[in-house]
């Protein structure tokens, strides 16, 4: 792809807003469309323009990219009213970086073949940060010479992008990712309370341990946030919980037994129902203090 694409961007949430910033950045010509107002504004006071729907956006762009919330509102902005398929014309390509179903992702696929888009699963990895840096890992799955044409494209929003296979092998790998994530975040979580009860300070505990063989990103990143009580998203339980199911669904449907993933997913669902699906994915170790008795910020 020539830096004279088009490119339409839909959803700009958290991710959404850096990353469609970033394109804009690397000098290609972005048409913006979001569910709610205040996002569309703000890309659009950067130099994007306006679309009126999905629809509008793909009729204007040779690529468009959504990075909505699930399986559901992707179905909707491609396949629903005034969706993206309502738009379709030669040589479109949709790139969905939402992290959702690999098998809804296989059927909108079957669907748009039948009207001519092609369609790339790219997911990412790499949190708020790595959005707003351009430093996002990107896993991807579709047709390898269309993944290809896009390269340019996904150079300017990642650092690290795979081609993972066929259509849906991008979020099979995001799904592996998300695991790792859940049972990372539970390990630093259980480390802290440990550290607590056992009468070591949490953060010198984190300053022993960061450097070592039990370092991780959460430890790095999501530790020293829950010391200051810093429990604002980057990154949502809603969405961990719903990358969470989806990832148990694919367990179950490949017959694979994934018993620490489904005791992270338990965790969260208590805390779902004190009302906290908003809170960042730090807020985990909150399930672990009640449990143990004891608060780390006191
Ligand atoms: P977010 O802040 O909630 O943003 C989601 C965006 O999608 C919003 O702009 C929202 O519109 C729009 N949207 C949701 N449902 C829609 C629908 N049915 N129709 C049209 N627009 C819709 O979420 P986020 O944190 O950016 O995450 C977006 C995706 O990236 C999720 O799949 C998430 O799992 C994945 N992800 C997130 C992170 C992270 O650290 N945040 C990291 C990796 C991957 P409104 O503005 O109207 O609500």
């Amino acid at each position: 792809m020539e830096q004279n694409t088009r490119i339409g961007f839909i959803g700009l949430g958290i991710m959404g807003q850096p990353m469609a910033r970033n394109l804009l950045e690397a000098g290609y010509a972005l048409t913006v469309w979001n569910r709610s107002q205040p996002g569309i504004d703000a890309l659009v006071k950067d130099g994007a323009t306006e679309g009126a729907s999905p629809k509008d956006v793909a009729e204007r762009s040779n690529i468009v990219i959504t990075i909505v919330g699930d399986a559901p509102d992707v179905e909707q902005v491609a396949l629903g009213d005034d969706g993206i398929i309502e738009g379709a014309h030669d040589g479109l390509i949709h790139i969905d970086m939402t992290t959702q179903s690999p098998s809804v992702t296989r059927q909108i696929a079957e669907r748009y073949a039948q009207a001519g888009i092609e369609l790339i699963d790219a997911p990412v990895s790499g949190g708020e940060r790595g959005a707003i840096d351009g430093t996002l890992s990107i896993m991807t799955g579709g047709k390898r010479e269309v993944f290809e044409r896009c390269q340019s494209v996904f150079d300017a929003m990642g650092k690290t992008i795979v081609y993972c296979g066929l259509s849906g092998s991008g979020q099979v790998v995001k799904l592996c990712n998300q695991v790792v994530v859940g049972l990372n975040n539970l390990a630093m979580s259980e480390a802290l309370v440990l550290a607590a009860k056992a009468g070591v300070a949490p953060a010198t505990m984190i300053e022993a341990v960061r450097a070592g063989a039990g370092s991780s990103w959460a430890l790095q990143n999501l530790a020293p946030r829950i010391l200051d009580g810093d429990f604002a998203p980057g990154f949502k339980i809603a969405h961990q919980q719903k990358d969470l199911r989806l990832a148990l669904e694919l367990a179950d449907q490949s017959h694979t037994p994934l018993p620490g993933t489904a005791l992270v997913h338990q965790l969260f669902s208590a805390l779902e129902a004190d009302g906290m699906s908003e809170e960042g994915t730090q807020a985990l170790v909150k399930a672990l203090e009640k449990l143990a008795g004891v608060s780390l910020r006191e």
